[in-house]
């Protein structure tokens, strides 16, 4: 009985979605919708915080929040409020940012950004993702199909359930059912990133630093970020393209660069 009524739902969804573009044009099946992305980040968040430690440090969290500020500032209109950030007292390098607009960023990761720059470079990733839907066209394909099936059934929220949602998140590295975002993920994500990072006023050139302090961590590569393999000079070469790019297109700062401490 479940799984007729999940097959109905996702037919319905079906008709109801279907395609769209991401912000760097490229076309999107996107069976989701953002309201349902937005409860599954949501409910992820709060098992998250419920299981790591959460920051205290006042000096630590007033730097990422600087950082993640400015950010928001050049976001999409419709993006530019509500957003939580959270710290979390963690060796691992990690990162991520999540439907219904929650970040949360692993002390870890702060030993790798060497500066404001580097994790706004961050952060303008991971947000790129939830700007352009990536959990919900990785729901809608392949794979997913299965997964979204179950999802559509949300009435089950035992392990298997959020397991299924953690990873459609990128946020399996800590539960074990990492399912990488694709490459086309990734470059675009870098992308969308490096835009909302010049217009910010951080420095773009430092968006290629990150890369270079990454690819140095060498060994496992449990987060997110790093979690497809992309050839490191890849990806920075498309970052260094880029970058001249928007320049040659007028991309510039529409805020002075802040003065983010840590
Ligand atoms: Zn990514």
């Amino acid at each position: 009985m479940k799984k007729i009524i999940s097959l109905g739902l996702a037919a319905v969804l079906l008709v109801s979605l279907g395609c769209a573009k991401s912000p760097t044009g490229r076309s999107q099946l996107i069976l989701f919708d953002g309201d349902k992305m937005a409860q599954m980040g949501l409910e992820s968040f709060e098992t998250i915080k419920q299981e790591q430690k959460v920051s205290t440090d006042p000096k630590l969290n007033q730097y990422v929040g600087c950082v993640a500020d400015q950010i928001i500032k050049v976001l999409p209109d419709e993006w530019r409020s509500d957003w939580e950030v959270v710290v979390f007292d963690s060796e691992q390098v990690n990162a991520f940012a999540l439907p219904g607009r929650k970040i949360g960023v692993y002390t870890g990761i702060l030993n790798v950004a060497e500066n404001a720059d580097q994790l706004a470079a961050i952060m303008g990733h991971e947000v790129g993702h939830v700007i352009a839907s990536h959990g919900a066209e990785r729901v809608s394909h392949n794979t997913a199909a299965q997964m979204a099936l179950k999802l559509g059934a949300a009435a089950t929220q035992g392990t298997e359930y959020q397991q299924a949602t953690m990873s459609v998140l990128g946020l399996g590295a800590q539960y074990g059912v990492l399912l990488p975002y694709s490459r086309t993920h990734e470059s675009e994500a870098d992308v969308i990133g490096l835009k909302y990072l010049m217009q910010a006023g951080f420095k773009a050139e430092e968006s290629m630093e990150l890369w270079k302090n990454m690819n140095a961590l060498g060994g496992e590569r449990p987060m997110e970020i790093l979690s497809t393999h992309p050839a490191p000079d890849t990806r920075i070469n498309n970052l260094a393209e880029h970058i001249e790019k928007f320049r040659a297109q007028g991309v510039k700062a529409l805020y002075p660069r802040p003065n983010c401490r840590r």
